[in-house]
């Protein structure tokens, strides 16, 4: 590997040089099931030929322009994700940090507009929210701030599915201005609140009854993967600001932050901006996307074959000492271990099998949404005799 890499990644010691669905090949021609999907991008798999042909008919067009023009395909896939999520206005960038900096950034205009100076902002114990000076900030782990204070001010943290907790923050804090939560934690562990419909809204009553702004950060949890476009759409509420990136491109870098009724008219001419955010080759990529998953029904595919997953696994465990909790939230998958098993990736590796740990103890499986019944099945035979032999069992 060349030595002109900075050293942020501990790379696993292999190259991949195509791939096909849940299917990726290194240069050796050595076939690997891919249960990560590039950490939940790769929801339509690799090389979906629906998808390659839009990007390439794009690219062959009009890669880029500025948005000082208009953008047809850009507005596009504004309606497109405003139709889908029931939302009214949409600002794009080019990653999961950068949306999160946009909704950070409109929650403190809002809060300004309303008179209040110091604006703060509610976040999550185990929040995962990128690494960008503010992102990082509101991420609640300490390993992903340590070394880069001063952090950004103007976040209160609470523990996650904690009502109580957020009440009383509201009793005691006037300076609050919105809540900023992912449905479903990604990073922090594959946590999914104990009611996840009665917590959300809980929330959004509180938001409503403060005047705050609630703000999901659905950069993992969205485009279907949990079984309906966005995780908000298992309850009955909306959102007031809602932040997309992972899986909206399949691959191609991009990024929205998406707002409802008076948050979408917070941001004015001048406030904010992006130079690729939003550009042709983008969104037609989001756009062929959001087409495909809706014409081949996978959002309730996702929701099936993850519970089927997890029975599977369930069943594989029964009995089994080490194994904690199995949790998802459809193809959103936390395997909880009784101790760190970061080992297992490697090994996994070995039998060309590809996962995620996170939060030390959890193995994460964030398979593209397009696996199928066979695929689905050798996943489970081989994570869980690796679970297993690790385990001494
Ligand atoms: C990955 C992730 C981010 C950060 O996205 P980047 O594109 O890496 O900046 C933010 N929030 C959540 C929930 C994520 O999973």
């Amino acid at each position: 590997m060349s030595q002109h890499l900075m050293n942020t990644y501990a790379r696993q010691p292999v190259t991949f040089v195509k791939g096909e669905g849940v299917w990726l090949y290194d240069a050796q021609g050595n076939r690997y099931l891919d249960a990560l999907a590039g950490v939940a991008v790769n929801g339509l798999g690799h090389a979906h030929p629906r998808l390659v042909a839009a990007i390439s008919e794009q690219a062959g067009k009009l890669i880029h322009v500025s948005n000082i023009y208009q953008i047809a395909e850009q507005a596009a896939l504004a309606d497109k994700v405003c139709e889908i999520a029931g939302m009214d206005r949409v600002f794009f960038c080019n990653s999961g940090c950068e949306a999160n900096e946009a909704a950070i950034k409109l929650a403190r205009l809002h809060g300004h507009n309303n008179g209040i100076e110091n604006p703060e902002i509610i976040v999550m114990d185990r929040a995962f929210h990128g690494r960008t000076l503010a992102t990082l900030s509101a991420t609640g782990n300490r390993k992903t701030q340590a070394g880069f204070e001063p952090l950004v001010s103007g976040f209160v943290r609470v523990p996650f599915d904690d009502l109580d907790a957020v009440r009383q923050v509201a009793e005691h804090n006037p300076n609050v201005v919105a809540i900023l939560v992912e449905p479903v934690q990604g990073e922090g562990g594959i946590n999914v609140p104990r009611d996840g419909k009665a917590y959300l809204e809980g929330l959004r009553a509180l938001c409503d009854q403060y005047g705050w702004l609630l703000m999901l950060d659905e950069v993992q949890s969205g485009i279907g993967r949990t079984g309906t476009w966005f995780a908000f759409q298992h309850t009955d509420i909306k959102p007031d600001v809602m932040t997309l990136a992972k899986g909206l491109g399949s691959g191609v870098p991009i990024g929205a932050c998406v707002a409802r009724g008076a948050a979408s008219d917070v941001f004015t001419y001048g406030k904010h901006g992006s130079t690729f955010g939003g550009n042709p080759l983008a969104t037609a990529a989001g756009l062929a996307t959001l087409n495909i998953i809706e014409q081949d029904g996978l959002c309730a595919h996702a929701e099936e074959i993850g519970n089927w997953i997890c029975d599977a696994l369930r069943a594989e465990f029964a009995g089994v000492k080490g194994v904690s909790t199995i949790r998802n939230a459809g193809l959103m998958i936390g395997i909880e271990l009784d101790r760190p098993c970061g080992e297992l990736v490697k090994q996994a590796l070995e039998q060309r099998l590809l996962i995620n740990v996170t939060a030390e103890k959890v193995v994460r499986l964030l398979p593209p949404l397009v696996i199928n019944q066979d695929e689905a099945q050798q996943l489970v035979s081989q994570l869980s005799g690796l679970i297993k032999a690790f385990l001494g069992q």
